[in-house]
């Protein structure tokens, strides 16, 4: 099992570990701070440093409870002492976007009663698919007006972890309108103080001026009850 160590501090940029196994270019650590692709959360990129040697990080996935890195050559072995380096840039700016994403969806949910049905975040724009019939745009501008009020006053976010029987209770807890949270004992909850609760293993910002503005770039009709919103992040 590899160590996450975004989850302790999803601010930390670098690390040391040690390789456990590679397989041609694929290496697991003991623990890592690069985050794996999942929740519609985009991998983190980055590097493995080897005694002044550079291995680029090009993929990183979940393979049971294991982190995998994809580098960019043959080299690493079993042992190895790595000092591990993120594209900060990057992170920094899907956190701003995953939190933002959360933002929305918890006042999206609490207008309409509408669920998420999907939803891709990426560096230019994300978006969000809510399961919801009535499409009325002045209403969705009013929900980013009302985002970015709440931006402005800036309640913290915090994550922690709770006993998925306890977490369960909490009414909105999960807003995915298929998936449920990971059958274990403890669930990693993300709390956007006084706004929204979500069981949540990505990553975000401390506190919401972080994210600075949410913008629309478009809303789209995916079918009868499918609503697409794309967003992005201005100043
Ligand atoms: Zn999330």
């Amino acid at each position: 099992m590899t160590e996450r160590l975004y989850w302790q501090d999803s601010y930390m940029k670098e690390f040391t570990a040690s390789i456990v196994s590679v397989e041609d270019i694929m290496v697991e650590l003991d623990k890592t701070c690069f985050f794996p692709t999942g929740g519609g959360e985009p991998n983190d990129l980055g590097k493995l440093l080897l005694n002044g040697d550079e291995f680029s990080v090009l993929d990183v996935s979940k393979s049971g409870d294991k982190i995998l890195h994809r580098v960019d050559k043959e080299g690493l072995k079993a042992g190895d002492s790595i000092k591990g380096v993120i594209d900060w840039e990057r992170r920094y700016r899907l956190m701003k976007m995953h939190t933002a994403s959360h933002l929305l969806a918890a006042i999206i949910n609490k207008e309409t009663g509408a669920l998420i049905s999907g939803g891709n975040l990426d560096l230019e724009k994300s978006r969000i698919d809510f399961n919801l019939e009535e499409f009325d745009k002045e209403k969705f501008i009013s929900y980013i007006n009302k985002a970015n009020d709440l931006i402005n006053q800036d309640a913290a976010v915090k994550p922690y972890f709770m006993k998925r029987e306890e977490a369960m209770k909490i009414p909105g807890i999960i807003k995915l309108l298929e998936a449920l949270p990971p059958n274990v004992d403890t669930l990693r909850i993300v709390e956007i103080e006084g706004i929204d609760i979500q069981a949540d293993g990505g990553n975000h910002v401390r506190q919401l001026s972080e994210i600075d503005k949410i913008e629309i770039v478009k809303l789209e009709n995916k079918g009868k009850n499918n609503r697409r919103l794309y967003f992005t992040l201005g100043k």
